[in-house]
């Protein structure tokens, strides 16, 4: 072969080099271009993620729909249960559960929800009467549960057994709710019958079950259209709740049975010995100076 002709060969080799070389470099640069859109796919997912699961997290924090309480509340109730003594917390399981909700007025005007909450307390000391209830609501629309939704509370008498009683501060002696009162007792007795499958009718005042008792709440008493558009403005956040529940996973289903408020006002007596106790809190309460 002539000096030339090798020359050309070898130019040849040459170029089918720098042409393979070419192309593998071209092939890592695709590759590399593939996985900077993975990395980048992969980022915009986990952010997407993060975001949600962020969002949901602010929304557990704030939005108050979900809490570490040990009886599922919302975290706008304050949870401070009383200590298990005869006199205002008798540790006795709801028999009948959850088949009503009564509204009470605490009879003692501009004292706090805590005086309250104290008050029932001091009973397993003082032993003077039997009286609490479930909630208290403060004048600020603070929200005290003191004895838990599963446990019977003595505000309601013979509907002890069966309902979850709500006592409510009041500024002065016509018993009228302040408007953050009035707002928490819609807020909360919706979402006691979101979860436990009431209706409005089954919210009754202290007077429906037990009449011949002190008018309690006094304002609902002698303002039956004030009562009832309260009933409606609960069942109308009632339906809210249940709409915004319908689809999710954690809706709750412990429930009580749906009965009527007739039933509940009907107040049927219970074979048990603490309807006896139940009764005597009725009758005391009256002369008691927090529980009404
Ligand atoms: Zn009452």
């Amino acid at each position: 072969m002539s000096e030339s002709g090798r020359r050309k060969e070898i130019d040849r080799a040459a170029a089918a080099r720098r042409a393979a070389a070419r192309k593998k470099k071209r092939r890592k640069r695709v590759a590399q271009v593939w996985m900077r859109r993975g990395i980048a796919g992969a980022v915009l997912i986990l952010l997407v993620v993060g975001v949600f699961f962020g969002i949901r997290g602010l929304v557990r924090l704030f939005g108050g729909e979900e809490s570490t309480s040990p009886y599922g509340l919302p975290s706008y109730i304050q949870e401070d249960y009383l200590t298990i003594n005869p006199y205002s917390r008798p540790g006795i399981k709801l028999p009948g559960g959850v088949q009503g909700i009564v509204v009470h007025y605490v009879g003692n005007p501009g004292t706090s929800a805590q005086n309250n909450r104290d008050y029932f307390e001091g009973l397993k000391d003082s032993g003077d009467t039997s009286a609490s209830s479930n909630f208290i609501i403060g004048l600020d629309g603070e929200i005290i549960a003191c004895v838990p939704i599963d446990e019977v509370a003595y505000a309601s008498n013979s509907a002890n057994d069966y309902t979850l009683s709500i006592e409510c501060c009041h500024p002065d002696e016509t018993g009228q709710f302040t408007d953050a009162t009035y707002e928490s007792l819609v807020r909360l007795t919706a979402y006691l019958c979101d979860r436990f499958d009431l209706d409005s009718q089954d919210v009754v005042r202290h007077y429906d079950v037990s009449p011949s008792q002190k008018a309690c709440p006094l304002y609902f008493v002698e303002h039956t259209d004030a009562w009832e558009s309260f009933r409606q403005e609960v069942q109308t956040a009632t339906d809210q709740l249940r709409a915004e529940t319908a689809g999710s996973p954690d809706g709750e289903s412990d429930g009580g049975e749906e009965t009527s408020a007739s039933s509940a006002a009907a107040g049927e007596g219970t074979a048990e010995g603490e309807s006896e106790s139940v009764s005597e809190a009725g009758g005391t309460e009256t002369g008691s100076a927090a529980a009404e």
